[in-house]
Formats: structure tokens, sequence, C-alpha cells
């Protein structure tokens, strides 16, 4: 089948991430199987959701993990000017939710799998959901797979316009509580006022941001080369003649290769302890891959430079199964997450070539 019809058929799944990849999980599993690939479905936590990890040639041996996330983010709200859920091809661009941010590389490693000699190393193809909600599907992969040898080199094709990225910051979210007691707006003095608490939170929440800016790690690979917070949500009070008794900060930072998310939010906690207590929900580890891998080395002739992602990937989990990963792929993610996303069609094509290359390199 031609790449594009592929990928036609990956985008007509509406994978977004509060819907469940169990369509767009067969109808890769099933394209793997045609190939000869032993395919496993795991389930993942939530509704119809799973990954899978399909894998082809000698067991054990030290080839290849190709990675690639099945869902989207969502649509809503977005001036798209064609349907996000069908390609369209215009002005050698293919529009559609998806097509860069990576249903492109999905369906360029499909298109390749026919292609491939035979493997003397194992090829390992890991298809993830729920990367865009903070990689949970990798990270259910993590506990799924451990222990298992699985091949050191991984390739996530996120949309680098086939620069190779060995590094990038991770993310952890926060959630921060302000509790008050509730009054008659009449009677403020009765009362304790959470949304007040919650502006002074806020406050030393910007003061620790300042201190972070300061603490400058990798440099020469990042743009903003600290950690980066960002005070995302705010949510208190319910009516306009009543002291508000609770009001909720939704907080994210991206930390660095080898700091702990652990102790940063530690750090959260104790800058806001006078007015609000603060859990941390989630992290996504940051990705550093040492340089001069044989998988870089691989990819050197196809890549267009290199340095580091601003976006967090899979990569930070597949670390704790012993992967190598490194960020290479069609498209720009300049234009993912966007209204009418893309993938241009000379890049789709080129890495149908690339990944068959690659894979006849390391595994064949
Ligand atoms: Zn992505």
């Amino acid at each position: 089948m031609p790449v594009v019809e592929t990928l036609s058929r990956l985008v007509e799944f509406p994978s977004v991430s509060d819907r469940p990849v169990t369509g767009i999980g067969a109808y890769i599993a099933e394209r793997c199987e045609a190939e000869g690939f032993r395919v496993e479905r795991l389930d993942a936590p939530g509704e119809g959701k799973l990954n899978l990890v399909c894998s082809r040639g000698p067991a054990g041996t030290d080839g290849l993990v190709i990675s690639g996330h099945m869902d989207v983010v969502p649509v809503e709200g977005q001036p798209w000017s064609v349907d996000p859920f069908r390609v369209t091809e215009r002005g050698g661009r293919l529009l559609g939710r998806g097509t860069a941010d990576m249903k492109g590389f999905i369906a360029a490693t499909i298109e390749a799998l026919p292609r491939l000699p035979r493997l003397e190393r194992e090829l390992v193809l890991v298809f993830t959901c729920d990367e865009e909600v903070g990689c949970l599907g990798s990270r259910d992969l993590v506990t799924k797979l451990s222990g298992r040898p699985l091949p050191s080199l991984c390739l996530i094709g996120e949309p680098t316009s086939f620069k190779t990225f060995r590094m990038h910051p991770g993310h952890a979210a926060m959630r921060l509580w302000c509790t008050g007691r509730a009054a008659h707006s009449s009677k403020p003095d009765l009362g304790d006022n959470a949304i007040s608490k919650a502006a002074r939170a806020i406050d030393a929440l910007e003061a620790l941001a300042e201190r972070w800016r300061r603490e400058v790690r990798f440099a020469d690979m990042l743009e903003r080369p600290f950690v980066v917070m960002n005070v995302a949500r705010i949510e208190g009070g319910s009516a306009i003649n009543i002291v508000p008794d609770r009001c909720a900060i939704d907080l994210g930072f991206r930390a660095l290769p080898g700091m702990d998310e652990v102790s940063l939010a530690a750090e959260v906690g104790a800058a806001v302890a006078p007015w609000a207590t603060a859990e941390l929900v989630r992290v996504t580890p940051a990705l550093l891959t040492e340089p001069g891998t044989p998988l870089e080395q691989i990819l050197a002739p196809y890549s267009r430079g290199g340095g580091a992602a601003a976006f967090a990937t899979d990569g930070g989990n597949l670390a704790k199964l012993g992967m190598r990963s490194l960020v290479f792929g069609p498209g720009s993610i300049d234009v993912a997450h966007k209204a009418d996303e893309f993938v241009p069609v000379d890049e789709l094509h080129r890495a149908v070539d690339i990944v068959t290359e690659v894979v006849a390199r390391r595994c064949g």
C-alpha cells in the first residue's frame, strides 16, 4: 500500500488521548502481523487503552527498537480548513491531525516493513497510547516489560524535521490546594479566603521560578537551560457572596536530565507551605542519551542537525528499560498540535527510505 494511503488510514482513526486506541491498534497490529511480526497487545490503564510490542528477528539479539505513539491531541476549538480526520493533500503537504505528530512516522515504518532484509538482529516496534497526556502508556510498559531483554537502541520518530535529538527536559504536573473557611461575604472577617491564599502562593511560586532560572545547566543544548515552571490553571470560589473556602492551582515544571522531580516538587511544597498543600500528580522523565551511540552514527547521513528537543517523549520512560533513544522523524513540531497540521509529502517518502536503511544497517 502506498505510504500516503497508510497515513490516511491511520489519520481516520480519531485516536485523541481521551478516546480508545483499540481501532488504530488493531490496524497497526494487523499490518505488522502480515509482515511476520509477533504482536503483543498489552492493556494499559483506562478504557480501550493498549500498547503494542511487535517483534521480528532473533529474540535477545541487540537490534533496534522503533517507537511511536498512536494517540493525538484534540482538534476542538482549532480553525481547521479541512476535515482533521482525513488526509488532504495541498501544495506538497499532507494535512490532518497527527500527520506530523506522529502518524506520518508510523505510516513510514509500516511501509518500510515489506522492504526489510532478513533480520540477523531483533527489530522491536513499540506503539504506545496516552503519550500526549504525560507518556502514560510508555510508563505502564516499563512495568510490563521490565526484566525482558530488549534492544538497547531506540528510534523515536517524533517530528524533528530529521534533526537528531538526544535530550529533552521532562515534565512534572503538580496540584496545589488552598483551604480556607467559608463565610457570608458581608462578614469576611469570619471567613478565611482561599483565593487570597492562592495569590500569595503564586507570588512564592514566581520567586521560586526565578531562582530556578538562575540555576543554568545544559546551556550548550537548550534554549532555556533551566527548570521552566508554568502556573497553568486556577480554580476556586463558588458565588459572589461567599468567602471562598477552597482554591486549586495546577502547575507544571520541566526537570532537566539528572534532576530529581520529587525533590523539585518538595521545593515547590516548601515555597507554598504557609498557604497551600502540594501534591506531585505525574512525572514524565527527561531524556539524555550519551553522544556517539551506534544509532547516532547510523542516522548521521540522514540527519539535518542535532541537539535537544523542547518537548518530552516516551524516551524518558523507555530509558528505564535500558533503551538509549534518539528522537528523529519527518514533519515539524512547529505545526504539531495546531490547526492544519501537516507533514511534507517528500519528507514522508524519505522517512520510508530512512527507516528501511536504518533497520537494514542495524539489524540486517
Ligand atoms: Zn508526539
